[in-house]
């Protein structure tokens, strides 16, 4: 598998688990001002997806991408399934040369646009465009202004989505379930702003690691180097 492509599908896996491991904690939040159910859509979505992709063959970022959506779509009912399933299948295709950090800024912004398309929801509706927006904007920022790379930029977007989450607490829901609630929302922190975060921090976890690898010098892992005189003895 190319190593681009083993990345995303770790990512994948990664951001799976994290889901799995939060299923209660977001399952709390949308019982608080939706239907209880946020937690099980993630949760059963990116294990699923995960499946999908750890069965592809060889296969290049965008695949994987594409699969991932795709499964979302088809596992994820109410609202969150299309949002996050349909736009993960259209900004899957900003990844088909590879991923580098304009193509990355691509990804954001089209998965970005697909959502505000799909969801009609701007900043301040107490959606999971209230983390995405301050994520996305700082992500292109510190790439093409501030000149950071990849994984430090991803870094910036993960602390900004993190400012959003905190500011869905104390306005009141104008998209989605939570809208119905008027200002019996106030005071309650949004789901699916919420699981971006999860989501987001899974994505810069994995590419802290890669990088890592990346960086480590090429020594044989399997026969590490004892310094001379300070063998091991046994008793
Ligand atoms: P449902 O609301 O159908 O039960 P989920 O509980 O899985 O679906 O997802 C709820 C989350 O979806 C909300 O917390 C909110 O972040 C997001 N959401 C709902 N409607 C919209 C919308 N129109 N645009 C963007 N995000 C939305
Ligand atoms: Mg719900």
């Amino acid at each position: 598998m190319s190593d681009e492509g083993r990345a995303v599908v770790a990512a994948v896996k990664a951001v799976a688990e994290r889901l799995e491991a939060e299923r209660s904690h977001l399952t709390e939040l949308d019982s608080a001002i939706g239907d209880a159910d946020h937690g099980g859509n993630m949760a059963r979505g990116w294990s699923a997806a995960a499946e999908e992709v750890a069965e592809l063959d060889d296969p290049d970022p965008a695949t994987v991408v594409k699969t991932t959506g795709k499964t979302l779509m088809s596992e994820v009912g109410g609202a969150s399934g299309p949002l996050y399933g349909g736009s993960l299948v259209f900004a899957s295709a900003e990844l088909e040369d590879g991923v580098t950090a304009e193509s990355a800024v691509a990804f954001a912004e089209t998965y970005l646009e697909k959502v505000q398309d799909r969801g009609d929801a701007t900043v301040g509706d107490k959606t999971m465009v209230d983390a995405l927006v301050p994520a996305v904007h700082t992500f292109k920022k510190s790439v093409e202004t501030d000149d950071l790379s990849p994984v430090e930029a991803l870094a910036k977007a993960v602390a900004a989505a993190e400012r959003g989450v905190d500011f869905t607490v104390p306005i009141r829901a104008s998209k989605g379930r939570a809208s119905y609630l008027g200002w019996r929302s106030v005071g309650h922190q949004d789901p699916g702003a919420t699981s971006t975060l999860y989501i987001m921090e899974e994505l810069l976890s994995v590419a802290q690691e890669e990088l890592e690898v990346a960086e480590e010098p090429t020594v044989d892992a399997a026969s590490p180097t004892v310094p001379d005189g300070e063998e091991a003895t046994e008793d």
